[in-house]
């Protein structure tokens, strides 16, 4: 598989957790990476985190629900780095709510970052990548929604799988521009977002992880590389799961 040099590579939520993975991965593999985040200082944090370890990255901060923001962020990317190959739409939040609790504000937010900043960035990004005719546009899902349920999480849980609805007829919108667009699918990953939720349910998690661990971020890094990759360029609509066989069992672990 070739390298990703001379590549340019967007990421949103990249400032911490599975974002980050992503980032390190396709910046050791040759991209240019493009940090964007909420805040300008996590994303310039991470960024310079990655320039010292002698990799190419840029901090462009953007509010993925904001499509003006978005927009701009496009624009500079352009402007600075003059072209955009790799997409990897990633930023999401996971707040837990019972469903009795759940206010519609509840249900929108979660709507908005998650699915609605996928689509904002792929729209910000796609006339560049249709003007060279070449794009890989990867989405971040979950096995959750699409594969299993979480309690407290139907916000969250409905807006993955809405995701991959996205997914699929974006790939068949943009196939004839040389764009795929495909899904990762984690499991539990190791990251601050995750690590909130106390270490008791990481625990449990463990125990019904046939590799019982969790996955690192670069775990799901790799899966991005590989469907950011030329090589990858027959593969459309599809997902990849990366979730050590958490799905797999049909009754409990030992
Ligand atoms: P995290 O909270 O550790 O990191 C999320 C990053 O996204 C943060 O840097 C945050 O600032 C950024 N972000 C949040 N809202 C944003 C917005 N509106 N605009 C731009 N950036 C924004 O979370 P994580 O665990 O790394 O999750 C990242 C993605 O991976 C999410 O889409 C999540 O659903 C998905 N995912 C995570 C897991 C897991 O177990 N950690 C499993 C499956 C899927």
């Amino acid at each position: 598989m070739q390298r990703l040099d001379g590549r340019v590579a967007v990421v949103t939520g990249a400032a911490s957790g599975v974002g980050l993975g992503i980032a390190e991965v396709l910046a050791q593999e040759g991209a240019k990476v493009v940090v964007v985040d909420l805040a300008p200082a996590p994303g310039e944090q991470a960024a310079e985190a990655l320039r010292a370890s002698g990799y190419d990255a840029l901090a462009v901060a953007a509010d993925v629900v904001d499509r003006a923001a978005v927009d701009a962020m496009a624009a500079t990317v352009l402007d600075r780095l003059g072209r955009i190959d790799i997409v990897a739409a990633n930023a999401g939040i996971y707040p837990a709510v019972a469903i009795a609790a759940m206010t519609d504000s509840d249900w929108d937010r979660v709507m908005d970052i998650n699915v609605k900043g996928a689509l904002h960035t792929i729209q910000a990004c796609l006339p560049a990548m249709r003007e060279r005719g070449y794009g890989r546009i990867v989405l971040t899902s979950s096995i959750t929604g699409p594969i299993v349920g979480a309690p407290e999480l139907a916000h969250y849980a409905a807006s993955k799988a809405a995701i991959l609805g996205l997914m699929r007829s974006a790939a068949l919108e943009l196939v004839g521009d040389g764009i795929t667009v495909n899904a990762v699918q984690p499991g539990n990953v190791r990251t601050p977002g995750i690590e909130a939720f106390g270490s008791e349910f990481i625990a449990d998690m463990v125990k019904s992880i046939p590799m019982k661990r969790l996955a690192e971020p670069a775990d799901v890094g790799w899966a991005v590389r590989f469907l950011a990759a030329e090589e990858a360029g027959y593969i459309t609509g599809q997902t990849i799961v990366i979730d050590g066989g958490q799905v797999l069992p049909e009754g409990l672990l030992d």
